[in-house]
């Protein structure tokens, strides 16, 4: 089952404590895609400028994301440059250019028009609303994600945005700032009734709970919370909440039906896959996973949380 992705496609700039990479792949669309493609078929959907290289496709390509709907523009791609501190949660933004994107007009190539699930990463908020009104039709399960800097300039178009969506999914500093909220069980009831049938939060290095509205999913009754794996060395934190998405969505993709049990597990691939992400700088550890590290990280997921 294939999933229709869309979101920034980005040339990041990044420091941490250990190292630097200068304007190297990155962009929501981009971590989400390489994540889910080890479950599921993924198709991109954005826009590149002239600086976007043959080999930074190459890279999708490799994973066999399909890059048929990422279109080339005059101009210059996104670019976001930032930089972690010795905690990891802590992330100076030094730049933020959105370049092609203040333009972008999404098109859904025809060989996209049957996608099943759809991914609506983090973008301005009124192109999610253009990409989902297209995918109306056809998508099955609709995932939306966004970010601080939507949150403080648009959030009238991210309220929006989320009112028809499946599963909202972010972390619970956007949470507390979305819902003008501290406390997160009122956050959460704050944002479901906004619309989305489940709102999952992550909470960085401690794993991520996922929120009902009424009974959504046969799971309303109670959240359900998943863990993070801890990890020795935390290289680089960007694009962890774009990969946990990419597991989360890409393992319901590959089961095809939706049941608590599904769900339940597609929390804890996005935390396996958010782990991977953050161990070494920008796409580099997602690029060299196989099947069976990622299913043997789940598993020790089970030893970490079950008491037999
Ligand atoms: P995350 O660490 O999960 O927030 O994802 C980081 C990725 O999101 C980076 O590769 C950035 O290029 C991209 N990004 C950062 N800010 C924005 C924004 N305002 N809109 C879209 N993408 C962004």
């Amino acid at each position: 089952m294939a999933i229709l992705a869309v979101g920034s496609i980005a040339l990041d700039t990044i420091k941490s404590p250990y190292g630097k990479r200068e304007r190297a792949l990155g962009g929501s669309a981009t971590f989400f895609s390489l994540s889910a493609s080890y479950f599921a078929e993924v198709r991109m959907i954005g826009v590149v400028g002239e600086d976007f290289t043959a080999a930074d496709e190459e890279v999708l390509k490799r994973r066999g994301v399909d890059t048929r709907g990422i279109e080339r523009s005059e101009g210059k791609t996104f670019h976001w440059s930032g930089e972690y501190g010795a905690n990891p949660n802590d992330c100076k933004m030094h730049d933020l250019q959105l370049n092609v994107f203040e333009r972008f007009q999404p098109k859904i190539p025809r060989e996209y028009q049957d996608s099943e699930y759809l991914f609506l990463g983090n973008i301005n908020p009124s192109l999610q609303v253009e990409v989902h009104a297209k995918m109306k039709k056809t998508a099955r399960l609709v995932g939306l994600d966004s970010h601080p800097f939507w949150i403080d300039t648009v959030p009238e178009q991210l309220t929006a945005a989320i009112k028809e969506v499946d599963v909202m999914i972010i972390n619970d500093g956007e949470a507390r700032q979305f819902a003008g909220e501290h406390n997160l069980l009122r956050a959460a009831k704050r944002i479901l009734d906004k619309g989305p049938r489940a709102l999952v939060i992550k909470h960085g290095e401690y794993g991520a709970t996922i929120f009902f509205r009424d009974n959504s999913f046969g799971l309303g009754a109670h959240p359900f919370r998943s863990p993070a794996v801890p990890l020795e060395e935390v290289q680089d934190p960007t694009g962890a909440g774009d990969a946990f998405a990419g597991g989360f969505m890409g393992y319901i993709a590959s089961q095809g039906i939706l049941t608590a049990e599904v769900l339940k597990r597609a929390m804890f691939y996005g935390g396996v896959m958010g782990g991977f992400a953050v161990e070494r700088f920008g796409t580099e550890r997602l690029l060299e996973l196989t099947r069976k590290e990622i299913d043997a990280r789940f598993h020790l997921f089970r030893q970490m949380t079950h008491l037999d």
